[in-house]
C-alpha cells in the first residue's frame, strides 16, 4: 500500500516539477523493468510494481495530482450523498412524510407544493464525530379537517364544467391549429369549491411546526446538499408535495481542516528533531498523540497518523495528516549561538 509519507515523485524517480511526459516515460521504464515476465517469482518486484502503479495512477490524473501536491494524499472519500439520502428517507418516513413520491402534476389535478430549504449548521467537532441535531421545520401538511380537499366536511368539490375536470381547455385556432391552456374558470384545479373548509379556507393545507431529531452521520462535509423527495410542503387541494432540501454548513476549525474522512494540520517541529529524529506531541481530534519523526525529515513532508481521522458509521476510518514545517528560531541565546556557530564550522 502507498503511504502518505511515500513521495510518489521519488517512487517514480522524477523531480517534483516533472512534466506529464516525463512522468509517463519514467513510469513506463519502471513498469518494464518490474514486469513479472522479467522477474518470475520475485515477490519484491511484484509489490514494487503495485506501488509504482498506484503512484502513477495519482500523478497521471491532473486532478488527483493537484490534490496530492497540496495535501500529500489523493484518497479522499467522505460520507457519500446516497448514504445520507437513504438514512434521511427512512427518518422522514418515520415522521409520517410520504417521501419518494414523484414530483409530477396529476392530470387536471392540483399543483405541487413548494419545496422547502433547511440549513443545518454544525461545528467542526459535530461534523467530525456525528451528532443528533434538533431541526425546527415549518411545513404545510394536508388540512386535517378536510383531508386536503379544501371543501367543508360533508361537502365535496364540484367538477368544473368548463373543462370537465381536466383543468385544461383546448381552443380551436382555425385550420388544424389547437391550443391547450389552463382552464380560466377553475385555474387548472379541475374543480370548484362552493363551501370551503373553514380551517384552511379552501387551500387544503395547514401549517405545522415540527421538531425533528436528525441523526447526522460522522464525516458530513461543508456544503453537502441533500434533497428529500416529497418532504416539502403539501400541495394545495391534495396536490403532490414538494421536496425538502437540506444544506449542511460546517464551521471551520482553528487548527484542523478536513477533506473526506481525513483531517489535516500544519505543524512546526524543531530543527534538531527534524535533523536527528525524535518524537513530538501532535494534537488530533481524538486528543494528543505521539508521532515519531524520522531522522532527516525535510520541511513540507506529510506524515500520516492512521485512523486518527473521521470514523465513519460504515466502519471506514480516515487519517490525520501533518504537514511538517521546520522551526527556525528567530532569537537565540548567546549559548545557543555559540553551539550553532560550532555546528556551522562542522559543515553539516
Ligand atoms: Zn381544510
Ligand atoms: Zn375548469
Amino acid at each position: 500500500m502507498l503511504l502518505a509519507d511515500d513521495d510518489y515523485y521519488k517512487l517514480l524517480g522524477v523531480k517534483r516539477d516533472a512534466s506529464a511526459a516525463e512522468i509517463k516515460k519514467a513510469y513506463r521504464k519502471l513498469a518494464r523493468e518490474l514486469h513479472p515476465d522479467r522477474n518470475p517469482g520475485d515477490k519484491k518486484a511484484e509489490d514494487r510494481l503495485k506501488i509504482i502503479n498506484a503512484a502513477y495512477d495519482v500523478l497521471a490524473d491532473p486532478q488527483k495530482k493537484a490534490t496530492y501536491d497540496q495535501f500529500g494524499t489523493s484518497d479522499f472519500q467522505g460520507v457519500r450523498g446516497d448514504d445520507i439520502g437513504a438514512m434521511f428517507d427512512q427518518l422522514f418516513r418515520q415522521f409520517g412524510f410520504q417521501t419518494g413520491r414523484r414530483s409530477q402534476r396529476a392530470q387536471g389535478g392540483a399543483p405541487q407544493g413548494e419545496s422547502l430549504r433547511v440549513s443545518i449548521s454544525l461545528t467542526f467537532e459535530e461534523a467530525f464525530f456525528g451528532i443528533d441535531k434538533e431541526v425546527a421545520l415549518r411545513r404545510k401538511i394536508r388540512c386535517s379537517t378536510c383531508s386536503g380537499t379544501g371543501a367543508a366536511p360533508g361537502t365535496s368539490p364540484i367538477r368544473c364544467s368548463s373543462c370537465n375536470g381536466r383543468g385544461q381547455v383546448t381552443r380551436e385556432m382555425g385550420g388544424f391549429m389547437r391550443l391547450s391552456q389552463t382552464c380560466p374558470t377553475c385555474r387548472g384545479a379541475g374543480e370548484r369549491i362552493d363551501s370551503p373548509c373553514s380551517k384552511c379556507r379552501g387551500a387544503g393545507t395547514e401549517t405545522t411546526r415540527m421538531e425533528l431529531k436528525v441523526p447526522i452521520p460522522a464525516g458530513i462535509e461543508n456544503g453537502v446538499v441533500q434533497r428529500i423527495r416529497g418532504a416539502g410542503n403539501a400541495g394545495p387541494r391534495g396536490g403532490p408535495p414538494g421536496d425538502l432540501i437540506v444544506v449542511f454548513q460546517v464551521e471551520p476549525h482553528d487548527v484542523f481542516i478536513r477533506k473526506g474522512l481525513h483531517s489535516f494540520m500544519d505543524m512546526e517541529i524543531p530543527f534538531s528533531v527534524a535533523t536527528l529524529g525524535g518524537e513530538v506531541e501532535v494534537p488530533t481530534m481524538w486528543g494528543t498523540s505521539k508521532l515519531r519523526i524520522k531522522k532527516g525529515t525535510v520541511g513540507g513532508s506529510i506524515l500520516r497518523m492512521k485512523g486518527k481521522g473521521v470514523h465513519a458509521d460504515d466502519g471506514r476510518k480516515g487519517d490525520h495528516l501533518i504537514q511538517v514545517e521546520i522551526h527556525v528560531p528567530k532569537k537565540v541565546s548567546k549559548a545557543q549561538e555559540r553551539l550553532l556557530k560550532k555546528l556551522e564550522q562542522e559543515k553539516i
